[in-house]
């Protein structure tokens, strides 16, 4: 489970929507790039951005800035614009039934 998200972050969308940044993947989960980055490091991941309201990759963006290449080739090794892959968390647990007369 990630650690806290800030309150303004956009609510996760279900697996397969489109992405909108809200950061629940990568505050839960250090990816293959995160960990060939920064080691074996607990999420939330250190390349973690934000701006513009909403969660974005520091290796995306650094990647975007060496070229049309990188930038391809990482995206396409993260899968990016082909919508949520992160699984969708577990519902809460139902509230306990009130017992009658109390
Ligand atoms: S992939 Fe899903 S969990 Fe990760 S930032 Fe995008 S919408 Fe949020
Ligand atoms: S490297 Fe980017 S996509 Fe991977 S976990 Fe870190 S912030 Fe998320």
């Amino acid at each position: 489970m990630p650690t806290a998200l800030p309150m303004h972050a956009p609510e996760k969308p279900r697996h397969g929507e489109p992405c909108n940044g809200c950061g629940y993947c990568c505050a839960s989960e250090v990816c293959d790039v995160g960990r060939a980055m920064h080691g074996d490091v607990p999420a939330p991941c250190p390349s973690m951005a934000w701006g513009d309201g909403r969660f974005v990759c520091n290796a995306v963006r650094m990647a975007d800035e060496l070229g049309p290449v990188y930038s391809l080739a990482l995206r396409l090794k993260m899968g990016v614009g082909l919508g949520c892959d992160s699984d969708d968390p577990p519902p809460p647990p139902p509230e306990p039934k009130k017992r009658k007369g109390k």
